[in-house]
């Protein structure tokens, strides 16, 4: 089966050369073990971080061996109690057409209850993002206002949506094209949105936030970041859980330039960590997949056909092709 493999380590912008796709022999699988044919797997920005040999919360990738993330997919041989040929399962040997995984971190994974392709997204990994990042880690309340940057992708589609069912006093995202901006208000009911390629960040969210906001979703950084503090009312918080404006940067990135505001308003800035939020899980499948069934939530996926277009879905990820979670389909 083929397999993406990093070559060389990405200087800014990963370049095609960085990657190659492999050949590598399929066996039966060993003891405990399940042999697992890809269906979906998934492309991810915390991947580009895994690029660079920097001691982080996940270690880096290997040159000359498989890439890894989330994936779903068949069981074509089974040699683990507990697992069947034809079990559809989420794992974390992603980015190959065949994955041998050890039984304990394969999860079973039910195709009659949501489409395959959710649980690495809505229902999975992105979605646990948003909801504990929303909900636990900015102590969200009925009546925040709330803002949130890369409101079109997994994560902030997924946070603005939650607010709004949860009462927030008012939804305020920013996304990178007049379409997303769109989809936001028209689709995801934001109570505004703005492109932030449009003008400065702070400008567009002070028009579109004139009350101030309360609840600061931070997937972006920078300039977005800077802003937050500005709008920020007394007491505000902000849920750190990415920074995508400098994943590809090659020098530091200088803003915020405003934290002493953290003082007088008083306002905690929380970074996070999904993995730290396993516990909310059967809580968090049981509330979204009520809001999905009523109509209240919606979600978009992004689908790229074919494992020889891994290094494409990745890269288009980071510029900004996807709406909603930037999925591969090997199907
Ligand atoms: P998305 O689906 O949001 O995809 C990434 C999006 O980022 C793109 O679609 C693009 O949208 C936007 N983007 C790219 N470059 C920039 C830029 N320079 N400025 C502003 N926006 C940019 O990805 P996810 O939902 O999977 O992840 C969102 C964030 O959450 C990431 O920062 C990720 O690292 C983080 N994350 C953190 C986790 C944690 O545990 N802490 C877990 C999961 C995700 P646009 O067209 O709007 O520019």
């Amino acid at each position: 089966g083929r397999e993406w493999h990093l070559v060389a380590r990405p200087h800014g912008w990963p370049e095609a050369e960085d990657f190659a796709l492999r050949e590598a022999p399929v066996a039966e699988p060993a003891q405990g073990r399940v042999l697992v044919r890809t269906l979906y797997f998934s492309v991810d920005p915390y991947m580009r971080g895994r690029m660079n040999d920097v001691k982080s919360y996940v270690p880096p990738f290997q040159l000359d061996r498989p890439m890894d993330g989330g994936a779903v997919g068949e069981v074509i041989a089974s040699n683990a109690e507990g697992f069947a040929v034809g079990d559809h399962v989420l794992h974390g040997l992603g980015w190959r057409e065949y994955a041998e995984v050890p039984a304990e971190h394969a999860t079973r994974v039910d195709a009659s209850l949501a489409p395959l392709s959710a649980y690495l997204g809505v229902l999975g990994m992105t979605g646990l993002t948003a909801y504990a990042g929303l909900f636990e880690v900015a102590s969200f309340k009925e009546g925040d206002a709330v803002f949130v940057s890369g409101a079109a992708g997994a994560v902030g589609s997924q946070v603005g949506q939650m607010a709004r069912i949860k009462g927030a006093s008012r939804v305020i995202g920013s996304a990178g094209s007049d379409e997303k901006v769109k989809l936001l208000v028209e689709e995801y009911g934001f109570d505004a949105a703005f492109n932030y390629k449009d003008g400065p960040v702070a400008e567009q969210l002070n028009q579109a936030a004139p009350d101030g906001i309360d609840v600061y979703f931070d997937n972006v950084g920078g300039d977005h970041l800077e802003a937050a503090i500005s709008s920020f009312n007394v007491g505000g918080r902000a849920t750190i859980c990415g920074m995508i404006a400098q994943y590809n940067a090659t020098e530091p990135t200088p803003a915020p330039r405003n934290l002493a505001l953290v003082i007088g308003k008083r306002l905690r800035l929380q970074g996070m960590l999904v993995n730290d939020h396993r516990a909310l899980q059967s809580q968090f499948v049981q509330d979204v997949a009520g809001w999905i069934a009523s109509g209240e939530l919606k979600y978009d996926e992004t689908v790229v056909e074919g494992i020889e277009h891994g290094y494409d879905a990745f890269t288009g990820l980071l510029r900004g092709e996807n709406t909603g979670k930037m999925i591969v389909s090997l199907g």
